[in-house]
This record gives C-alpha cells, sequence and structure tokens, in this order.
C-alpha cells in the first residue's frame, strides 16, 4: 500500500486493485483538459467519484496541492489497458498548452507540485529519472505522457496526446532532480502508522475521504456563517429597539416640551 499520509485522500469510483504486472514502472503524466484554478485538482477529484465513465487518476495536481486518488500498489483507470498496468497516472490540471503558458505562474506551480509527489513515487517503485518515448514504454522505466502510451500501444486503440508537443519535460526533470535532491520531511506512507488499520479500516479503508467529505462540507465555515448571522440578527435586534427608543423618547420629549410651552409665560404682545 502506498498511500501518501500528508496528501488529501479522495477515492474514485472506478479503479482496480493490484497490479497484475507488478511493481508501477512508468510515471505517466496527463492534463485534465480542464480548469487550473486553486481548487481544480480537488473538483477533478471529487468529479471521479460521481462520473459513471470508469475514469480515474492516482493524482491531480493543482498550483497549491496535489490529492491522491488511487493507492499506486492498485491501478487508477486513465488510460486504456497497458498504460493502467504499469503506471502511475499524475492528472495535471489545464490543458493544452504552448510552451509560454506551461511556464505561467499556475502551470509552473503545477509543475513543482508534481516533481514534489512523482520524486516520492520513483524512490518508492525504484524508477528512473528517464524519459520514455513512444514504443520504449513497452519495457521501459522512467516518465512518460499519456501520448506516450498512445502510440507506443497501439493494439489499445488510444487517442489521447496529453500533455501536448509543448509540454516543458525538461523543466519537469529539473524539478524531480531538485526534489530527488533533498530528504523528504513532509511525506511518509501511511502503512508506517502502526494504528492506522485499527481506525481506517471500519470505514472500509477511506476514512481520509470521510475526513475530506467533512472538511468539504465546511462546517467550520458554517459555524462561522451563523455566527455571523446569530450577530446580524442581535444587531438587526439592537437596532430595532434603539429605533423604538428613538420614538418613544422622541413622544416624550414632544410632550415635555408641550409641557415647558405650557408652564412659560405668555411671549410679549407685539409692539404696538
Ligand atoms: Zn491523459
Amino acid at each position: 500500500m502506498t498511500t501518501w499520509a500528508n496528501l488529501r485522500q479522495v477515492r474514485p469510483r472506478s479503479w482496480s486493485r493490484g497490479r497484475p504486472a507488478g511493481k508501477p514502472r512508468i510515471i505517466f503524466i496527463h492534463y485534465t483538459a480542464g480548469r487550473e484554478e486553486p481548487t481544480s485538482a480537488e473538483d477533478g477529484a471529487v468529479y471521479d467519484r460521481r462520473r459513471t465513465d470508469g475514469t480515474s487518476a492516482h493524482y491531480y495536481v493543482d498550483s497549491n496541492s496535489v490529492v491522491q486518488c488511487v493507492d499506486t500498489t492498485n491501478r487508477a483507470h486513465t488510460a486504456l489497458y497497458n498504460a493502467n498496468l504499469v503506471g502511475i497516472h499524475y492528472e495535471l490540471c489545464g490543458t493544452r498548452q504552448t510552451r509560454a503558458q506551461w511556464l505561467d505562474a499556475a502551470s509552473r506551480a503545477t509543475i513543482r507540485r508534481a516533481a514534489k509527489q512523482i520524486a516520492r513515487d520513483m524512490r518508492d517503485n525504484e524508477i528512473p529519472l528517464k524519459r520514455l518515448v513512444n514504443r520504449q514504454v513497452r519495457a521501459g522505466r522512467g516518465l512518460a505522457g499519456h501520448a506516450d502510451a498512445t502510440f507506443g500501444w497501439p493494439e489499445d486503440h488510444g487517442t489521447h496526446t496529453d500533455p501536448g508537443a509543448e509540454f516543458p519535460w525538461a523543466v519537469l526533470f529539473d524539478d524531480i532532480e531538485k526534489e530527488l535532491n533533498v530528504s523528504d520531511p513532509g511525506g511518509g506512507d501511511l502503512r508506517k502508522y502502526p494504528n492506522f488499520k485499527a481506525w481506517y479500516a471500519p470505514w472500509g479503508g477511506d476514512v481520509q475521504s470521510l475526513i475530506y467529505w467533512f472538511t468539504q462540507t465546511r462546517p467550520r465555515e458554517l459555524r462561522a456563517e451563523d455566527a455571523q448571522n446569530r450577530k446580524v440578527g442581535k444587531l438587526r435586534g439592537d437596532m430595532d429597539a434603539a429605533s423604538t427608543d428613538l420614538q418613544s423618547l422622541d413622544a416624550r420629549l414632544t410632550e415635555l416640551t408641550a409641557r415647558v410651552d405650557a408652564l412659560s409665560p405668555p411671549p410679549d404682545p407685539p409692539p404696538g
């Protein structure tokens, strides 16, 4: 089991248990053909819980987070057959772009995020930092794009060409190389947490999703909103009360003024 403790876990509807072809040997890069917003990774993962077309990925990556959907010792349904069998699949949030667009702030940050996690999966599965092109995916170990799966296994009859000809592989490789050269403080495989199974099991191994769904409903924000509404309601009430007080004070003032007028001597007659 390789489920990374520091990553948000959101299980999709569709995936396959186990790796009949042995440990994964290729990291596959995809793009979602969708948006590149800060919540796009979360949105993509949540969508995979609902969609009924049998599609999923191991990871969704956007500019500020990586969401893990499928344990890397299991198969995500990101490609057709062979690539699912041997690959760990990364969906980068965004769509077909020019090289310059891949290097804009959002995409650059997404590539960096992906590199950090890719380095972990490479260590975990002894995958070398090597680019596999087209038919090299049939036997090699390394990194490739969905397009290489399409051309490498023509028998799968794939059509996808992501991440596109202008994807900056060298930039990704530089980022990965840096990550491979630093120690990994934030990660850790969940299986290394001795008590994990005990509290993980009752929910069918999906407690992280459960936690995520609780955060998705944002009880904290809702509670904050309720408190805010209560405050506004109380202020409105106070204002109404103050307004009523003001009206009665005004009436009292009118009454007192009338009494003062009654007690005052009549005005002098006009000078004749
Ligand atoms: Zn793809």
